[in-house]
């Protein structure tokens, strides 16, 4: 094996201007081989499935860069990296695991739980995270953004139980600010939304994507904030991610942290622990950490319930309370995500 140079590691593309959040998305790795052999590893590609499996690697190279070099277990990189095990068919991982398609409401909005909608924003992300429920979401036909909103913000005009407005995907943070303005505008004269919640992993993934004008549009919103970042391991990581969370901050956003429960990636105490360590030092508190979505093409990652419940009995042990994630798993048609 060859080992690799210092100036072979990954650095974002020369020549990107610090902060131009667009231009470092469509820079991101889809091609697995480039990846391994930026990492050091390019005698595992000769394991990746077929480009064609359905549902394409993708990376930003900011990302990429805080994975361990020449470590095939790092634990960004297996959350990224396209498996043969994706092609398994096993019983029980279905397409749609958690019942979107039954609680579809209108264009774009989830209406499971009472008092809170969720729109599709975006069906884009700039990570593809392998475990994920989204390679089977048709996100065609069903995005909020797409015609001004209208639809979504109608649905929930005619609603007054609706009290919190959700926006998730794919990442809602893929829209440029101006399209999320367009939505805030559209929330004012529907005076029964008092809070506006964003799930996003694009702090983490990518974390330019907070810019001044981000910045700008989530502090003058007229409304509470919670932003949900997804980052499911310690080393996600890094100054700029810090920078990120900051600015949220300063914004007025309330900031929390849901995880995915990953075989081989944050299953042990240790991890576990690291990772609420981390978010706190971030100024995020650890909301849930979730049971795997019976996913097909994801269940090489599952950890079955017995082993979560021990995980979590360990970093109860060890942590205060308010560094304790909650463990869930969502079950189509009941009334919130069910405590293990
Ligand atoms: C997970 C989810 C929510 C949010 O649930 P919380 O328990 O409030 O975090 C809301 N709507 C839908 C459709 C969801 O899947
Ligand atoms: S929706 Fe979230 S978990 Fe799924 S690919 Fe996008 S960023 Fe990853």
């Amino acid at each position: 094996m060859i080992t690799a140079s210092p100036g072979a590691r990954i650095t974002p593309a020369p020549g990107a201007p610090a902060g131009d959040w667009r231009q470092l998305w469509r820079e991101a790795i889809t091609d697995g081989a480039e990846l391994l052999a930026l990492l050091g590893l390019p005698e595992l590609a000769a394991q990746l499935p077929p480009a064609d499996a359905g549902f394409a690697l993708r990376v930003p190279r900011g990302f990429a860069a805080r994975m361990r070099h020449g470590d095939p277990r790092d634990p960004l990189l297996l959350q990224v990296l396209p498996q043969l095990a994706e092609l398994d068919q096993v019983p029980g991982f279905v397409a749609d695991a958690v019942g979107d398609m039954a609680a579809r409401e209108a264009q774009g909005v989830l209406h499971k739980y009472h008092g809170r909608a969720l729109l599709i924003a975006s069906g884009s992300c700039a990570v593809n995270c392998r475990y994920c429920f989204r390679r089977h979401f048709p996100y065609g036909e069903e995005m909020a953004a797409a015609g001004q909103w209208r639809q979504a913000l109608e649905h929930v005009r005619q609603d007054a139980t609706i009290g919190e407005l959700i926006l998730s995907g794919g990442d809602p943070l893929a829209l440029s600010t101006s399209k999320l303005d367009e939505l805030s505008r559209g929330l004012a004269d529907i005076p029964h939304v008092t809070r506006l919640r964003i799930h996003t992993r694009l702090p983490v993934v990518l974390p330019e994507r907070v810019d001044d004008a981000f910045g700008a549009w989530l502090a003058a919103l007229p409304l509470q904030k919670v932003v949900v970042l997804h980052a499911n391991h310690a080393n996600e990581f890094d100054a700029g991610v810090d920078a990120a969370c900051a600015r949220l901050r300063q914004a007025s956003a309330t900031l929390l942290n849901q995880s995915v429960l990953l075989r081989g990636v944050n299953d042990d105490a240790d991890a576990l622990a690291a990772l609420s360590e981390r978010l706190f030092a971030a100024g995020v508190l650890p909301y849930y950490l979730h049971q795997l979505d019976r996913v097909q093409g994801a269940a090489h990652f599952a950890v079955d319930d017995a082993r979560a419940l021990a995980l979590l009995d360990a970093v109860r042990a060890r942590l205060p309370g308010y560094l304790v994630p909650k463990l869930v798993r969502e079950v189509g048609g009941e009334p919130s995500k069910r405590p293990l």
